[in-house]
């Protein structure tokens, strides 16, 4: 350990242990600005093994374009972490822009609205697939109310709402692609955290014209910074530091001391040293399991089972740059047919013109893979040669391959949260472990294994921030209570649904 890390160890006489936070993602630079936005009496430091903060949301730069890992638009709902965003930028007009998503589905060929408009795919299709898919539909929503079938996986799900072949063709292919499973292994509760506003009593009105809403509205309106996602983020991280926070970036956090139920220093890794700092509290927003694995062996061996059956996909993104102003007007399009390996495309200008060098333009095509499996260990030319063959398939992409300039590739491992039959299970074990520590939360995307996108995690870190300032100042509410008043509102996929 460095001479530094011996005095950041020792506690100043009167001053209280600092509240440390693993991770610079959406979740935890929101939560150290809501702690020091409160007036928190203890040092407020975030920790990040990143160059730059952001997490997923950070973007980086690549000749003259400033790229986001994947689209990353931030939802607007004119809730708090919307007035956040906004406040951010308030002193400069015009840097945030207002977008409405333009997404669409490549299926059999042709481009659909999505969500699934299921008149426009009973038009598009051939005759006798449509017809399958209406008898398939009213049959299985027939069935259903007249018999219970009991529903277990994400595959018994879409085959009751959509019936078998409509299910197939925009559900069932796509979720073996993405998820590298078998979708008759997922939980039904996915579909519940990840589909959400898509329902069947919608899908009939729409198809009789009767009203409907397929997806919730604000699914559809983004904030974007005209710089790119990580914008948001930089300011926010600035913010912090203006607040009196420490930031502390390629800090790898390497292991957590805890005893009596209580965690009592951080180490990290940073500039070949080691340090660690003691703490009064810790919140925790990196991956569930990892955060276990920090606490060591000393943690119970259930809470180290379960953690460990808690499983991800990584991805990997091919950039490739045309020299053209534009390729088209959607935001992004989904591959849903099983010959394409990529998964979803996006033209990030669609977002924001000023993120790419004038004259170009960047598609990002996105391939989910388990880490160090075939495509994962690929090299780069490989990767790219996977993507243009892709690009191959679409003929909006095929005509514009001389155009082609550059690429360049990133991999970005556990980024998606698997939702095996019975994760439940094993996360609320382990949720129950941390619950049990005295002075931790976990909170965010990674630190409740949810599948939300930044505005959640701006929100739950605004929430603990605000909590855990008030819990502070007056301990007259146990921290227990705190812990699980939360989880409730924000873990779904504990409830029975
Ligand atoms: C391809 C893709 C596209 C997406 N598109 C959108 C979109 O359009 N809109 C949207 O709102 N959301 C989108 N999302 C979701 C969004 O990225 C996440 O919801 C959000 O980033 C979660 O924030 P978080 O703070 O919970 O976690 P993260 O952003 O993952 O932050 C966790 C942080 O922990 C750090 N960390 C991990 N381990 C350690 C360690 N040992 N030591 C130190 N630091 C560590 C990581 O470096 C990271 O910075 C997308 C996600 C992906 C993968």
């Amino acid at each position: 350990m460095s001479s530094n890390a011996a005095s950041e160890g020792t506690s100043v006489p009167g001053a209280k242990d600092a509240v440390v936070i693993l991770g610079a993602g959406p979740a935890g630079l929101a939560c150290a600005y809501r702690l020091l936005a409160s007036g928190i009496e203890r040092p407020v430091i975030v920790l990040d093994r990143a160059k730059v903060p952001g997490g997923a949301g950070a973007s980086f730069r690549w000749k003259n374009h400033t790229l986001d890992h994947g689209p990353h638009a931030f939802h607007a709902r004119g809730d708090e972490p919307e007035q956040l965003v906004r406040e951010l930028f308030r002193e400069e007009p015009g840097v945030l822009l207002d977008r409405t998503k333009k997404v669409k589905v490549f299926l059999k060929g042709k481009f659909f609205n999505y969500p699934l408009q299921v008149r426009e795919a009973l038009l598009k299709f051939n005759p006798f697939v449509s017809l399958r898919i209406i008898v398939e539909f009213a049959l299985t929503g027939m069935i259903h109310l007249l018999v219970s079938i009991p529903v277990e996986s994400f595959e018994d799900w879409g085959r009751k709402r959509f019936g078998a072949t409509l299910y197939k063709m925009s559900f069932g292919d796509y979720t073996r692609k993405v998820w590298k499973t078998d979708p008759d292994k997922i939980s039904r509760k996915f579909a519940a955290e990840k589909i959400q506003g898509f329902s069947f009593i919608n899908l009939v009105k729409k198809l009789f014209r009767i009203g409907g809403q397929v997806t919730e509205p604000y699914f559809q309106s983004v904030i974007y910074h005209r710089a790119g996602s990580g914008s948001l983020f930089l300011r926010l991280a600035e913010r912090i530091r203006q607040m009196g926070g420490r930031m502390e970036l390629e800090a790898d956090v390497r292991s957590l001391a805890h005893e009596h139920g209580r965690i009592t220093s951080v180490r990290y890794a940073k500039g070949g040293e080691e340090h660690e700092v003691q703490v009064g509290f810790v919140v925790n927003t990196i991956q569930l399991p990892s955060f276990i694995r920090l606490l060591g062996e000393q943690a119970p061996f259930v809470a180290r089972h379960h953690a460990g059956k808690l499983r991800y996909v990584s991805l990997v993104l091919v950039f490739i740059e045309f020299s053209i102003e534009r390729i088209g007007e959607e935001t992004w399009f989904y591959l849903l047919d099983n010959e394409f390996m990529f998964n979803r495309v996006t033209e990030q200008k669609n977002l924001s013109p000023y993120t790419m060098e004038e004259g170009k333009t960047v598609l990002s095509f996105e391939l989910t893979c388990r880490l160090g499996d075939e495509y994962w260990n690929m090299t780069d030319a490989q990767l790219y040669e996977l993507a243009l063959a892709d690009c191959k398939r679409v003929p909006a992409l095929a005509k514009h391959i001389s155009a082609i300039t550059d690429y360049t590739v990133r991999r970005a491992p556990a980024v998606y949260e698997i939702y095996f039959r019975h994760f439940d299970h094993h996360a609320e074990v382990v949720l129950g472990y941390v619950q049990e520590l005295q002075n931790a939360v976990t909170i965010g995307r990674r630190g409740l294994f949810l599948q939300g996108d930044m505005h959640q995690s701006v929100e739950m870190g605004l929430e603990m921030g605000k909590r855990l300032a008030a819990h502070d100042r007056d301990a007259s509410e146990p921290l227990g209570k705190l812990k699980s008043d939360y989880i409730r509102q924000y873990v779904r996929y504990l409830e029975e649904y």
